[in-house]
C-alpha cells in the first residue's frame, strides 16, 4: 500500500509527489504521458514562485530561464499598450521544466507509472479497530491502494466524468494552441496581443526560443475549418500579430492543441481526494500566473497531506483546512481572471479595455495584483 497516489504528472502533480518523498512518504505518480513532453500553455511564469521552485533544487539560470519584466496589450486593430510588471516573471518551457522536476522526484524516490491512464478511484473505509478510508485507484487494470489521492489531472479528464463533476456537464467553447519559434522579439517582453475572440501570448523561454500560444473559441475555428485559415483571417488583422506570423520560423510541424477548457469554478475536495492545480480551478490564461497558482496550491497539498499521513491532522481536518485555505488563497484571483476575461473576446469591448487601460495604468496594475499573490 502507498501512502499517496498523485494523478497527473504537471506541475502541480510533479511539485506534490516531491514534496511528499522527500517528507518520507511512499508516493507513486500516475502520468499517462512519458517525459520529455510538450503542453499547451504559454510557458511565462510569475515570480510568485520562483524562490520556492528553486528551493526545490530547480536551476532555473542553468535551465535558461529567461526573466521577463515588461508587458505589452494590442488590441485587434494595433492599438498598443505599455506596462512594466511589477512583480515580473520568467519563460522556460514546459518540456525542459517539468522534465527537471521529473527528474528530482526520481531521485527522491517516487515511483512512476508513466504511459498510464488513471481510469477510476475509489474511496472505501476498511473495517477493523480502528476504521480508516482508503482510496482505490485503478490503472489499466490494476488496482493501487493508498491512504490519500492527489488529483493532479489537469484542466479536465476523463476522471472529472467519473466523479460527475458539475463542470465538466457544460461545454465550454474555448480551446488552445501552441507553437515553440525563433524570432525577432525582445527577451523582457510578454506580449498580449489580442483579436476577435481569442488573444495570443508570446515571451521567449530558453535556448533563444520563443513561446507563442492563443486561446480561442471552437466557433472561430469551425468558420474558418482549420488553424492556418483562422489564423490567416481572423489573428492577422491585428498587425503584430501578422508580422509574427509572416516572419517566425515555426519549431513544429504542427501546433500543440486543447480543447474543452473550461474556467467554471471547481471544489478542491472530491471523493475524499485533495484536488490541486488546474483540477481544483483554472484560471483564465491572459492572468499568466496559472503555473504559479498550480505550484502554490501543490506546496499546500503536500504540506496538509504530510500532516495526515503523519497523524497530526485528521482525515475531516486534512479535508476541511484544504478546502478553506484554498478558497482563501486562489478564489478571489479566479474571479478576478473570469471579470476581466470578459473584456477580452468581443473586437469592440477589447477596443475599449485597452484603450481604458492605457488612459489610467493604476487601474491595470491594480488588476494584475489582484491576480497574483505574495511571494513564496
Ligand atoms: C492556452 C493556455 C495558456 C496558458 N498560459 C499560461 C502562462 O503563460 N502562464 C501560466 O502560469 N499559466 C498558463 N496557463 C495555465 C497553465 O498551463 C496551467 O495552470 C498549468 O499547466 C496547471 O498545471 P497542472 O499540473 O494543474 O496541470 P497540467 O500541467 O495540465 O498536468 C496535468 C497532467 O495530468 C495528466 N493526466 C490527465 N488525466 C490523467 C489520467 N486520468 N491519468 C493519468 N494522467 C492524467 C496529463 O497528461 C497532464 O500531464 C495557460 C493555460 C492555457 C489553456
Amino acid at each position: 500500500m502507498q501512502d499517496v497516489v498523485l494523478i497527473g504528472g504537471g506541475l502541480a502533480g510533479l511539485v506534490s509527489a516531491l514534496e511528499l518523498a522527500r517528507a518520507g512518504h511512499a508516493v507513486t505518480l500516475v502520468e499517462r504521458k512519458t517525459y520529455p513532453f510538450h503542453k499547451v500553455c504559454g510557458e511565462y511564469i510569475s515570480n510568485e514562485v520562483r524562490p520556492y521552485i528553486e528551493s526545490l533544487g530547480v536551476d532555473l539560470d542553468r535551465l535558461g530561464a529567461v526573466p521577463i519584466s515588461r508587458l505589452q496589450v494590442s488590441s485587434p486593430s494595433g492599438r498598443l499598450l505599455e506596462s512594466p510588471l511589477d512583480l515580473g516573471g520568467f519563460g522556460i518551457s514546459r518540456y525542459t521544466l517539468d522534465y527537471e522536476l521529473y527528474r528530482l522526484c526520481e531521485a527522491a524516490g517516487v515511483r512512476f507509472l508513466l504511459g498510464k491512464t488513471v481510469e477510476e478511484v475509489v474511496a472505501n473505509t476498511v473495517s477493523g479497530p480502528k476504521p480508516e478510508l482508503r482510496h482505490y485507484t485503478t490503472v489499466d487494470g490494476e488496482t493501487l491502494e493508498s491512504r490519500l489521492v492527489i488529483g493532479a489531472f489537469g484542466k479536465r479528464s476523463r476522471l472529472d466524468k467519473s466523479l460527475k463533476r458539475e463542470f465538466i456537464g457544460r461545454p465550454s467553447p474555448y480551446i488552445g494552441v501552441k507553437y515553440h519559434a525563433l524570432m525577432g522579439f525582445p527577451d523582457d517582453v510578454i506580449a498580449l496581443h489580442n483579436f476577435q475572440d481569442g488573444y495570443c501570448g508570446m515571451s521567449a523561454i530558453e535556448a533563444g526560443k520563443y513561446c507563442i500560444c492563443y486561446l480561442t473559441t471552437r466557433a472561430n475555428l469551425r468558420q474558418f475549418g482549420n488553424i492556418p485559415a483562422m489564423e490567416r483571417a481572423v489573428l492577422h488583422r491585428n498587425p503584430y500579430l501578422k508580422q509574427v506570423f509572416e516572419n517566425a520560423t515555426f519549431l513544429y510541424d504542427k501546433p500543440e492543441v486543447i480543447n474543452e477548457i473550461s474556467f467554471a469554478p471547481k471544489r478542491a475536495v472530491e471523493n475524499h481526494m485533495l484536488m490541486a492545480g488546474d483540477s481544483a480551478g483554472l484560471i483564465t490564461p491572459l492572468c499568466g500566473n496559472g503555473m504559479a497558482m498550480a505550484i502554490h496550491g501543490a506546496k499546500l497539498a503536500s504540506q496538509l497531506a504530510s500532516q495526515f499521513l503523519n497523524g497530526y491532522v485528521s482525515r475531516s481536518e486534512l479535508e476541511s483546512r484544504y478546502q478553506r485555505e484554498w478558497s482563501a488563497r486562489f478564489a478571489r484571483r479566479l474571479w478576478v481572471g473570469r471579470t476581466v476575461q470578459n473584456l477580452f473576446g468581443n473586437e469592440r469591448l477589447t477596443e475599449a479595455a485597452v484603450w481604458a487601460f492605457g488612459a489610467f495604468r493604476p487601474a491595470l496594475r491594480g488588476v494584475m495584483r489582484q491576480t497574483h499573490g505574495a511571494v513564496i
